[in-house]
């Protein structure tokens, strides 16, 4: 579903990404871990060209993203995006903040657009929360709107960069559980994460990145319990 050529991206002197390679199949969860500035928001980025890489093809379901007549906002439909801050419209109710892009990007009728934000609130638990305000929720709910909000665009992709980062340590685990449930439910995912406990129990694959490469890659159980690299060890050691 996913596949990155020799992607680099240099903002003005600073080459972030230094030539990434790597490919998610359908129904996949990579979660890639990795030192703050090693480039893994900067890749997320380019995965959905919120960023536009400096070099390399992107590949998003047989589609080049990366190709100068690229339709991005068509192939961008497809994608969800979950950030660390939720980013939700704070002058629109959960309800609402999940049924905006259906109307306006998908065209649907408000109509349907409510029908599939409740289906998809009451996914992720905060079905009760429809009425509230964004500065009503807490963190965790906030969240998980935010997640309903990508879900109810049927995504056929859905990236999480550090989704439980902003989160007080009691609410990490109820978004944990709401993208565990996504994962066994066969979407592909490509997760940036601390948390090494989701990554090894629900990863097909963690992704090691250092310095804007990719040092080491392979199952959790590989990368984050039998690590080849030094770079590998020495990040495991402060994050374990
Ligand atoms: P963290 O774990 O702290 O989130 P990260 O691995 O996500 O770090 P990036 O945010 O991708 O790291 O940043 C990698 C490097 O790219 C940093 O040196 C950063 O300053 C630089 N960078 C990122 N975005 C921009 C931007 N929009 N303009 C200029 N430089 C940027
Ligand atoms: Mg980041």
């Amino acid at each position: 579903a996913v596949e990155v050529r020799d992607l680099h991206k240099s903002f003005g002197d600073n080459h972030v990404l230094k030539g990434i390679d790597f490919t998610i199949e359908p129904g996949q969860v990579v979660c890639v871990i990795g030192p703050s500035g090693s480039g893994k928001s900067t890749l997320l980025r380019c995965v959905n060209m919120l960023e536009t890489p400096t070099r390399g093809k992107v590949f998003v379901a047989g589609t080049e993203l990366t190709h100068p007549d690229a339709d991005i906002d068509r192939i961008r439909r497809h994608v969800g995006m979950v950030f660390q801050q939720f980013n939700l419209f704070p002058h629109l109710t959960a309800l609402q903040n999940v049924m905006i892009s259906q109307q306006r990007v998908l065209k649907r009728s408000k109509k349907e657009a409510e029908i599939i934000a409740r289906e998809n609130l009451d996914k992720v638990g905060v079905g009760a929360k429809c009425p509230a305000y964004p500065s009503e929720l807490s963190g965790g709910q906030q969240q998980r709107v935010a997640i309903a909000r990508a879900l109810a665009m049927n995504p056929d992709l859905m990236l999480f960069d550090e989704p439980t980062s902003a989160l007080d340590p009691e609410l990490v685990g109820d978004v944990l559980t709401v993208m565990r449930k996504l994962a066994e439910e066969g979407m592909t995912m490509m997760v940036v994460t601390h948390e090494m406990g989701f990554a090894r129990e629900v990863a097909d694959r963690v992704v090691f990145m250092d310095g804007g490469v990719i040092v080491e890659e392979g199952t959790p159980s590989q990368v984050i319990g039998a690590p080849q690299h030094e770079r590998t060890r020495t990040f495991l050691k402060r994050v374990l």
